[in-house]
C-alpha cells in the first residue's frame, strides 16, 4: 500500500482517485497530470487504483459483443487524426501543463493582481478557474478561504501555509475549512498552477480591492 504522506492527505487521496477513474475537469487532470509527471511519489498510487478499476471491469459478467472482429477492425482502421508534436518539459511547465496552455510562460498573458504578484488567467468559468502565479520570494497572499476545492501545484520555489510548505511538485489542497495566508519561500520566485472549483471567497481586509482587481 502506498501512503500519501503529505498534509491534507484525504483531499488529495480524491483527487488521484478522480484522475485514475478519469472524472476531473480538464484544468484539474491536467494538474494532477503535471504533478505525477514531477513527482513520481504518487505514481504508484494512481497505477494501483487503476488496475482497481480495470478488475472491475474485467470482473463483470461478459456479455457477447456483436460483430466483434468487425468493431475492432473499425477502431483500427480509424484515421488518427493530426498527431500533434509531443509537449516537452521546458524545465518550469511539465509536458501535461505545456500541452494544456499551448506555449510557454513567455507567451501568457500576465497581469499584476498585488505588488508581487503576477497572475495568467487560464479559463474562468461558472464552475471554476485555471490560473499559474507568480509569486515574489517572500510575499505573502492575502488571507483567503474557498467556496469550493482550490488545488495548486508548485511549478518553482515553495510556499508555505498553515497546512504545509510546497515544493516543486506537490499539490496543495484547500478547501472550505481552510483560510490560508499563503507566503512564497525567501529564496526563489514562487511560480504555481492553481484550479479552483468556485470562485474564491476572501477573508482578509485586502478583499474588497482584489476582488476589483480581478474583475468580480
Ligand atoms: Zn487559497
Amino acid at each position: 500500500m502506498v501512503r500519501v504522506t503529505q498534509g491534507q492527505s484525504g483531499a488529495l487521496d480524491a483527487l488521484l482517485a478522480g484522475y485514475a477513474a478519469g472524472t476531473l475537469s480538464a484544468p484539474l487532470h491536467t494538474l494532477v497530470a503535471s504533478h505525477l509527471h514531477i513527482n513520481g511519489r504518487n505514481r504508484a498510487y494512481v497505477e494501483a487504483l487503476e488496475s482497481m478499476r480495470a478488475e472491475d471491469i474485467l470482473s463483470i459478467p461478459g456479455t457477447p459483443v456483436a460483430n466483434r472482429d468487425a468493431r475492432l477492425a473499425a477502431i483500427f482502421d480509424a484515421p488518427a487524426g493530426d498527431v500533434e508534436a509531443e509537449p516537452v518539459d521546458d524545465g518550469i511547465l511539465p509536458a501535461p501543463l505545456r500541452g494544456y496552455l499551448g506555449c510557454s510562460l513567455d507567451d501568457v498573458s500576465w497581469k499584476w493582481r498585488l505588488p508581487g504578484v503576477r497572475e495568467a488567467r487560464i479559463e474562468a468559468g461558472e464552475g471554476g478557474s485555471a490560473s499559474i502565479y507568480w509569486i515574489r520570494a517572500g510575499r505573502r497572499l492575502p488571507s483567503h478561504t474557498h467556496e469550493g476545492l482550490e488545488a495548486t501545484l508548485v511549478l518553482q520555489g515553495a510556499f508555505m501555509d498553515a497546512s504545509g510548505h510546497y515544493k516543486r511538485g506537490d499539490i496543495a489542497v484547500a478547501d472550505n475549512d481552510v483560510d490560508h495566508t499563503p507566503m512564497a519561500a525567501i529564496d526563489e520566485d514562487c511560480i504555481c498552477f492553481a484550479v479552483t472549483e468556485a470562485p474564491l471567497r476572501l477573508t482578509g481586509p485586502l478583499a474588497r480591492l482584489i476582488r476589483r482587481l480581478a474583475g468580480h
